[in-house]
């Protein structure tokens, strides 16, 4: 049992580097997203902005039209006044143009306001472009080096798949199979030594009889706490294995 796990432990141990792999894509990705959707946000902006200084525009025309009818209307009044003998009508049409003047000073002040908040409109359009070219000038290396490092990430992934592929055809069918089906599920280290009576997975105490169990290793052993499969840590079975380096390694570290 321990070595058909053998192998299994080194599948697992390219898995691991495979997830590591993958996190690190994500989140190098996820930065890419993050600047797409800056530049997204301020192109968003400058569409909003345009269509604002747009309907501005539309507005101070309209007022314009509208002013040039009012002069065009007190023009008419003032000579028809001329050719007016009787007073009441003349007074009359006398109220008609100072109602019609109040009218033309209250349509100027109006659009020179929109004409105001045009210009106001305009400088933060001019900001929010000057923003999105710098943020573009700016991050265009940054992107450059993310994508050459999702690049390197991905051959790095096809190197890790091969090997796996190459250990997979020599693993046992079965271990195999019940392994990836709990990688799937916890995507961490499945199979796992049991440390000091402890499941080396979920650090919970086992018994003695589940730990001779795990010894003999004539069956695949589960943790009950945690489904994961359990070894027993001989040296010599493992040595050479990635597992018994990496122990080797701790030791020497911690010494
Ligand atoms: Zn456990």
């Amino acid at each position: 049992m321990q070595d058909s796990l053998r192998i299994v432990l080194d599948i697992q141990e390219l898995d691991m580097k495979m997830i590591r792999l993958m996190r690190v894509r994500k989140e190098r990705r996820k930065e890419l997203e993050q600047i797409a959707d800056l530049r997204q946000e301020l192109h968003a902006q400058i569409t909003e902005k345009s269509q604002e200084i747009e309907n501005l525009s539309k507005n101070i025309q309209a007022m314009e039209t509208k002013i040039q009818e009012t002069s065009a209307k007190i023009k008419k009044l003032e000579s028809q006044q001329s050719s007016i003998k009787k007073v009441d009508e003349f007074n009359a049409l006398t109220q008609e143009m100072t109602a019609a003047e109040r009218e033309r000073i209250s349509l100027e002040q109006r659009t020179s306001d929109l004409v105001d908040k045009r210009v106001t409109e305009e400088d933060i359009l001019q900001k929010i472009k000057d923003s999105l070219k710098n943020s573009e000038e700016s991050s265009l290396a940054l992107e450059k080096e993310i994508q050459a490092s999702i690049q390197l990430i991905n051959e790095e992934g096809q190197a890790l798949r091969a090997e796996r592929d190459a250990l997979a055809t020599q693993a046992d069918p079965e271990i195999l199979r019940i392994y990836d089906r709990l990688l799937h599920n916890k995507k961490d280290r499945v199979i796992v030594p049991i440390e000091n009576r402890t499941c080396s997975g979920c650090h919970i105490t086992l018994t003695a009889q589940h730990e001779n169990l795990v010894r003999k290793g004539e069956n695949i052993i589960f943790c009950e706490h945690c489904s994961r499969i359990h070894y027993w840590q001989d040296s010599e079975a493992l040595e050479g294995s990635s597992v018994a380096t990496r122990r080797r390694r701790r030791r020497a570290a911690t010494t």
